[in-house]
């Protein structure tokens, strides 16, 4: 793989810049540009050989290492079958060569021999795995400590938003295919590194697999809590599939007007299937709970994303997570829109947010009563994010 000639960025709700941890922070200050860039771990590290070693390179699992790291997931069924814990036999196997309905596209792709709306076929599909510096704090720690969130992120997307910040690997096939216990391994790695929790970047496609190497990974040391770090637009049949397994959902909530949601998504539905999705969501993991370091440990943590001219409306996904979730629910408030992939197609979106479009969201999020998440300095930079393409 070849790096780019400039920096891509990772999907919108995975790397916020964020203001400090717990109540919402009035100056919206987060951490430096040009600090996180000098912080950000390199995805090239080799594996490690303690959690030390590791956590003192602060870097993560290469995924072209995968060959070679993949020996020590050899034996994970056997050893999961003499473990106590979920019985995997229970496991509803992925049948690619039966129409695929896991996610709310429903269009019934026979993966085996093709690909789905999504892009992905039969194999699971890894983009980049690293300790990441970039989540909320809650999530990823200091930003100048040495650990980090343990993001995996599959290639591929069931929304396809035509302003996807990192459409390179949501919808350009960028990533490399790898096997379950591959990825069984890259969780056990990213733990050794001392990643702060597994973080699952738009998995959903791949549920039943990502399902069956939590299961894996869990029987055989896993400890960490576990990242469902998604778009919202999900299943909820897929999200009770996934029970138990999951600690802390990361979803977005991008459209509550169906219009928006049907002209940059292909997707009317989204603010019925979302909502849905975050019910089931809240009634799994409740509301988010941090331990002594104010790392989350459990819960609900919602990204609303401000768009130009607040297109997605998240004035009113906070006015509906206030009536039907409670103010006690956890938000992270971003405002690092930048115009990227088909965005210029759409003159309304072809422009950053403006700082006042920002403020009115914000404002509502104080009228309301929320008191708990994140608050994004608006205009993140796009020299921030990091490199999907490194090796
Ligand atoms: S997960 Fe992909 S293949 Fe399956 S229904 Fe959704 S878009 Fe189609």
């Amino acid at each position: 793989m070849s790096r780019p000639t400039r920096p891509t960025r990772p999907p919108q709700h995975s790397a916020p810049k964020v203001s400090a941890p717990g109540a919402f922070d009035s100056k919206a200050t987060g951490p430096d540009i040009a600090d996180l860039d000098a912080s950000a771990p390199k995805a090239s590290a080799p594996k490690a050989a303690s959690p030390e070693a590791s956590a003192a390179k602060a870097t993560g699992p290469d995924i072209a290492d995968l060959d070679a790291s993949a020996p020590k997931a050899a034996g994970l069924k056997a050893s999961v079958a003499k473990a106590a814990g979920p019985d995997i036999a229970d496991l509803d196997a992925f049948d690619p060569e039966r129409p695929c309905t896991l996610c709310p596209r429903a269009c019934r792709a026979l993966r085996a021999r093709e690909t789905g709306f999504c892009g992905a076929g039969a194999s699971l599909r890894v983009a980049l795995a690293q300790l990441h510096h970039g989540e909320e704090p809650c999530l990823s720690g200091p930003a100048c400590g040495p650990r980090g969130s343990g993001a995996i992120f599959f290639s591929g997307c069931a929304l396809r938003c035509a302003y996807c910040q990192n459409h390179e690997i949501s919808m350009g096939g960028h990533g490399r295919d790898v096997s379950v216990d591959d990825l069984t391994a890259l969780m056990l790695e990213l733990q050794l590194c001392g990643a702060h929790n597994i973080n699952l970047v738009t998995p959903s496609h791949f549920a039943p697999q990502v399902r069956h190497a939590l299961l894996l990974a869990k029987n055989n040391g896993l400890a960490l809590p576990v990242v469902w770090n998604s778009s919202g637009y999900e299943s909820v049949a897929t999200l009770r599939s996934l029970e138990g397994l999951v600690d802390i959902y990361l979803p977005d909530l991008k459209f509550m007007d169906a219009q928006a949601a049907a002209r940059y998504c292909a997707a009317p539905d989204y603010p019925r299937v979302a909502t849905h999705a975050l019910v089931e969501m809240n009634r799994q993991v409740g509301a988010l709970a941090l331990n002594a370091q104010g790392l989350a440990r459990r819960g609900l943590l919602v990204r609303l994303l401000v768009l130009p001219g607040n297109a997605g409306r998240a004035d009113l996904a906070l006015q509906w997570l206030a009536d039907t979730l409670g103010a006690n629910t956890a938000v992270s408030l971003m405002g690092q829109y930048y115009p990227a992939h088909r965005a210029a197609q759409f003159p309304e979106l072809n422009r950053s947010v403006a700082p006042a479009e920002y403020e009115a969201v914000r404002s509502r999020l104080e009228e309301l009563g929320f008191t708990r998440g994140f608050v994004q300095a608006v205009g993140s930079g796009p020299d921030w994010t990091p490199d999907f393409r490194q090796k």
